[in-house]
């Protein structure tokens, strides 16, 4: 049995899974919350067991990383004996820039470069390297590999990341697209390349949660991404505006007399499908306030599925066709009624959904939701970022 210990460290959370990697199964996942903040408390759940919830003080994150350990070594509730059975750790980390186009064992030059990259991810990285650090105080000598949210994005070619500002910002600072969800958009696309027996299709990927991204690819390498320098871009989110006319921030900030930080709270917290509806960013609220004549939370589900049509019909065009189109994530694998919008109206792509199926069919489990005869083949497939991190990692690690 190996074990894959996988690290998913926020600004004041962090989650854990621990993965045999040889079934593939998960032994024991979890959650610490308010790491730094008063009321801090872990959750873990064995497969075998019942969940444990431990509020204790954690100042920082190699004391979360201290009471994951012990929790996972403990005589009564524990899914291990010592931590001799953990083989490797698998971080997630958000923004690699330029610097990763893949997973990497870390050591010393990894940490260097991302630390190179907190002006591009302000809030993610110094998270994920606190994470790292916590892990390498307890663990000296497992390795550890990071897994990149931006890797799948170095796919793409110069002519679809770059934006038309002066070229210089992009060489001084950095400024271009990269995009963020690669592990998910990695690893369902993988999952629709085997669906289809296809290694070479083009294949569009909607990961569609709370944040919301979509990217496209061919034979598996990325064309195209919807998120951008930042996960502010592309679609409609939670909480998130998606793209605008990026006129609208000086002016807006000039007619507000706001500052920057502000209109950035704005955008990120406060607009998408909170800010359209007044409601709720959750799909589920939106979806029951519309069906009680809730005319926002109505325009806003319709703003969504308008803008995830028109990136399928760009993406389409900028590939020469599409052969799969997959949902993945909390909005994608769940709310039928989205995917049914979206998919409607599309016979002229070659997309002729089994509405019956779509609306019926088991969730939890991938399923093909286009009919026999549609061109191009509909897939829901949920995704598992952890499992897909396990795999790396005991890759390169093991
Ligand atoms: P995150 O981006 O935080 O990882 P997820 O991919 O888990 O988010 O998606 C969470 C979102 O999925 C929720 O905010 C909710 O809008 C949506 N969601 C979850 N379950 C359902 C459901 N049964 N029906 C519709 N929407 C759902």
């Amino acid at each position: 049995m190996k074990n894959i210990l996988v690290i998913n460290a926020g600004s004041s959370s962090l989650k854990y899974q621990l993965i045999d990697i040889d079934t593939e199964t998960v032994i024991a996942k979890g959650l610490c919350e308010r790491i730094g903040i008063d009321g801090s408390m872990l959750t873990y759940k064995p497969s075998n067991g019942d969940k444990v919830e431990i509020q204790k003080d954690m100042p920082n994150h190699e004391v979360a990383i201290k009471m994951v350990l012990d929790i996972l070594t403990d005589a009564k509730v524990g899914v291990i004996k010592d931590m001799s059975e953990i083989a490797a750790v698998g971080h997630r980390m958000v923004h690699g820039g330029e610097k990763f186009s893949g997973s990497v064992i870390i050591n010393d030059d990894v940490i260097e470069a991302m630390k190179e990259c907190i002006p591009l991810g302000p809030l993610h990285n110094p998270a994920n390297l606190m994470g790292i650090a916590g892990c390498q105080a307890a663990l000296p000598n497992t390795p550890m590999v990071g897994v990149f949210d931006t890797a799948w994005g170095q796919g793409m070619e110069p002519s679809h990341f770059m934006y038309a500002l002066p070229y210089e910002l992009y060489k001084q600072y950095g400024v271009r697209r990269y995009g963020f969800h690669g592990t998910s958009h990695k690893y369902v696309t993988g999952r629709a390349l085997k669906l289809l027996g296809n290694p070479n299709a083009k294949v569009i990927t909607c990961h569609l949660g709370n944040g919301s991204s979509i990217s496209c690819s061919v034979a598996g390498k990325c064309v195209d991404t919807s998120m951008g320098l930042t996960p502010l871009e592309g679609l409609p989110m939670g909480t998130r505006c998606g793209s605008i006319d990026p006129a609208i921030i000086p002016y807006l900030m000039k007619r507000m007399n706001i500052t920057a930080a502000e209109m950035d709270a704005i955008m990120n917290k406060k607009s998408g499908m909170l800010g359209i509806s007044g409601v709720s960013s959750d799909f589920r609220d939106l979806g029951a306030a519309a069906a009680e004549g809730n005319e926002r939370a109505q325009l806003a589900l319709d703003m969504f599925v308008y803008a995830v049509k028109k990136y399928i019909g760009a993406y389409a065009a900028a590939m020469g066709g599409v052969d799969a189109i997959v949902f993945t994530a909390g909005v994608g694998e769940n709310d039928r009624a989205v995917r049914e919008k979206v998919l409607s109206n599309m016979e002229f792509l070659g997309v002729i959904p089994d509405v019956e199926f779509n609306r019926n069919g088991p969730r939890g489990e991938e399923i093909c939701i286009s009919k026999p005869e549609s061109k191009v083949k509909v897939f829901v497939i949920p995704t598992d970022e952890e499992m897909a991190i396990a795999r790396d990692t005991a890759e390169l690690a093991c």
